[in-house]
């Protein structure tokens, strides 16, 4: 059997966390398996899905590269095969018009309630086929009265439900519009799809499509029901806590192997490694490793794990990915080094692409004003004669590169006795403006000679007011 899983979210909103992780699994699930993997757009609330939401959630899992075999299928252009459904289960008593008015089913609940009774629809018209004038009926699923319907969930385990606690469930509105359970029926059927992975607020919407299956003479999929993902304070996981757009971590520099990174082990693990290439998630991925509790979105986590892929990747690879966050933060890639050498430079302490953008900012442009804790701590009036120093020999170095850059300094810190640190801090807050950077002679090389010296220059002039300050 080939394994055939769907991602199928609604286009009523955009692709975030939550949406992603189901996709993720669902995703590697068929690859693990050799399988596939479809993707279905349940567009059929036409009201509150948009064009915007179908872009955003097929743009967010491109850039995540979770691709699809098959789709994306719409739900909108298959209302013929799901009136055809409808006809064959009215024709062959599977389900029923139902000509209830609002006001009786405002009724019946009243009456329920009251009675402290679980409010449900009592099957009024399931025997019945005549027609009643002025009121255009809705279509009821005959749901099984007895028995039981078990679902033996991947994750849950073992869930039981009794058929006697299900009412007969609207499957086509009275304006002729299937219904959210029924198309997914319809829809699972004739994908094939053999699991069915999603949220598990999905679970108490299990049995029904179960009976519908059987309906249909199918054998039902396997289901995993997916743990809830919470916010760090314990509630449900919500726009307040990044429950957002998936492509505002686009922006924001991360990277798509670190966000299914960090996304594949909420819920699921693999020993204590939290570190995982793509390929090593398709190779140890297992539904039967997914635990049942609601794990908790931690945004400080998923830093940490973009930091760890971008140090695992190579300076030639991050240097494309790069490029496009310079152009944001509004540098000019041309007019500066190498993306490939900041890469190398900075990958060491980036948390994100954009981070490491914003960090390098001094090798392309210059700056307005040194910090004014660094300028007071390390420009004082000690530190001007060897700044002059290695100025002139920087200046006087015929190739500008690191170990030229690294000699020229050690030679004039051991020849004023300073440490390596006392001469390379005053030489770091000149030419970065502040105290932090790469190792000096990576810094100088980056910055490029001639705007290494004018800093230096505007440095000296800076001490020098200083002394006479003094
Ligand atoms: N369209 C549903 C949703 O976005 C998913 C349906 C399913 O996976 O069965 O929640």
């Amino acid at each position: 059997m080939t394994v055939r899983t769907r991602f199928a979210p609604s286009p009523t909103g955009v692709l975030h966390l939550g949406s992603v992780r189901t996709a993720l699994f669902c995703w590697l699930y068929a690859r693990r398996h050799e399988g596939d993997f479809i993707l279905r757009i349940e567009d059929t609330d036409r009201e509150r899905s948009t064009p915007e939401n179908v872009a955003a959630i097929l743009d967010g899992l491109e850039w995540l590269g979770l691709d699809a075999d098959e789709g994306p299928f719409y739900q909108t252009e298959r209302f013929d095969r799901y009136r055809e459904v409808l006809n064959e289960w009215l024709e062959t008593g599977k389900a029923y018009y139902c000509y209830c008015t609002k006001e009786e089913l405002a009724e019946l609940r009243e009456r329920q309630m009251q009675a402290g009774e679980r409010v449900r629809y009592d099957g009024r018209w399931r025997d019945r086929t005549e027609p009643r004038e002025g009121v255009d009926p809705v279509i009821r699923f005959k749901n099984p009265l007895d028995g039981e319907v078990v679902v033996e969930d991947l994750v849950r385990g073992r869930v039981v439900f009794e058929n006697a606690q299900l009412d007969d469930l609207i499957i086509a509105r009275s304006d002729g519009t299937p219904t959210y359970n029924f198309t997914v029926i319809v829809d699972d059927y004739d994908m094939q799809i053999t699991h069915v992975i999603r949220g598990d607020d999905h679970l108490n919407n299990t049995p029904r499509q179960m009976n519908m299956l059987a309906a249909l003479g199918a054998e039902p999929p396997v289901y995993a029901h997916l743990p809830m993902i919470l916010g760090p304070d314990g509630a449900k996981l919500s726009k307040r806590h990044g429950a957002v757009d998936i492509r505002e971590y686009r922006e924001e520099g991360y990277l798509p192997e670190a966000m299914l990174n960090y996304l594949v082990r909420l819920g699921w693990s693999h020993g204590d490694q939290e570190i995982f290439s793509l390929d090593e998630m398709i190779r140890l991925f297992d539904l039967a490793d997914v635990n049942q509790s609601a794990s908790a979105f931690n945004p400080e986590k998923l830093v940490w794990i973009n930091q760890q892929h971008i140090l695992a990747m190579s300076p030639e690879a991050i240097a494309p990915q790069l490029m496009p966050f310079l152009v944001q933060v509004g540098l000019d890639p041309s007019d500066g080094p190498d993306p490939v050498h900041i890469a190398e430079g900075f990958h060491e302490r980036a948390e994100t692409l954009l981070h490491m953008a914003a960090s390098a900012r001094y090798c392309y442009e210059d700056f307005e004003t040194i910090e004014p804790k660094s300028a007071k701590k390390h420009l004082r009036p000690v530190i001007l004669e060897p700044l002059k120093t290695v100025r002139a020999r920087l200046a006087a170095l015929e190739h500008w590169g690191e170990s030229a850059i690294s000699e020229a300094v050690r030679d004039v810190a051991e020849d004023y006795d300073l440490s390596l640190g006392k001469l390379g801090q005053p030489i770091r807050v000149a030419v970065t403006g502040g105290p932090v950077s790469p190792s000096i002679d990576v810094t100088l090389r980056l910055v490029g000679r001639e705007r290494t010296l004018a800093r230096l220059d505007r440095a000296i002039e800076l001490v020098k007011e200083r002394a006479g300050a003094a």
